[in-house]
């Protein structure tokens, strides 16, 4: 599922990409845009591109923006005329240039649509702030005297925005935190730690593309399966159900 690392990927392509592009059309059948905000696009040049969490945003010349979420498998891809849609694209962005951006969505739970403004979308999602860039002070603001599990914490959008399963299993794998303690429950050393490694973390995996094979065989998410071993001790990699997903976890490093 992508998280931000990979949303952050994919920003960064697009702003290799398809920045200054004017927008033609935009088809497709699945969950995307209404289609009486269709002419509202058609016309319009992309002038940046911004993600806040998992959310990606294409804004427009008109000052409003093109939003989109992946979902469990969505993802883009640029196109240029001759080439024919990619397998599984549910959404087509085409330019002026005949150039065109595929969304592909095996699964189908990817989200594309129209707002009239990003902070504004962002402000009514009461999404927290971004994980790549949060401040230790925001965080510890956050985050003390809460009663909710670290991992769930970590999860929670509403408190810090894009970090989803496979990372924070990877956070408290780092930090030496079990999945299961509560906010309240951690000393405040821990506490104050948590956010550097948080955006360590999603920083690396950024610089790496998000490309989990170059990951650091130091990190937990290349061992991230049942009977693997803690890179860091030899212990059995455990797992336990939290909010109906596994968090895996080394039961020795991991307190
Ligand atoms: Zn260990």
């Amino acid at each position: 599922m992508p998280e931000l690392p990979e949303v952050e990927t994919i920003r960064r392509y697009l702003d290799r990409t398809v920045l200054n592009r004017t927008i033609a059309a935009i088809s497709g059948t699945v969950p995307t845009i209404d289609p009486e905000h269709l002419p509202l696009l058609s016309g319009k040049v992309i002038t940046g591109i911004a993600r806040h969490g998992k959310f990606l945003f294409a804004d427009l010349d008109s000052g409003s923006s093109l939003v989109l979420h992946f979902g469990m498998t969505g993802d883009l891809l640029l196109v240029s005329e001759e080439d024919p849609d990619p397998p599984y694209t549910r959404s087509v962005v085409s330019f002026e240039n005949g150039s065109r951006l595929a969304f592909t969505d095996p699964r189908r739970f990817g989200r594309l649509g129209w707002v009239p403004g990003r902070e504004a979308f962002v402000a009514a999602r009461r999404l927290g702030p971004d994980a790549l860039t949060i401040a230790r002070e925001a965080f510890v603001a956050i985050a003390t005297g809460s009663h909710q599990r670290v991992k769930m914490f970590l999860l929670d959008q509403h408190r810090i925005a894009g970090i989803g399963n496979i990372y924070a299993d990877e956070i408290l794998f780092q930090a030496g935190i079990h999945p299961l303690r509560t906010l309240r429950e951690l000393d405040p050393v821990r506490l104050f730690l948590l956010p550097a490694a948080i955006v360590h973390i999603l920083r690396t995996a950024v610089e790496l593309s998000a490309d989990f094979d170059q990951y650091p065989d130091t990190w937990l998410i290349p061992h991230r399966s049942r009977g693997e071993r803690c890179p860091c001790c030899g212990e059995t990699v455990d797992r336990v159900m939290v909010a109906g997903r596994y968090a895996y976890f080394c039961p020795s490093c991991q307190k």
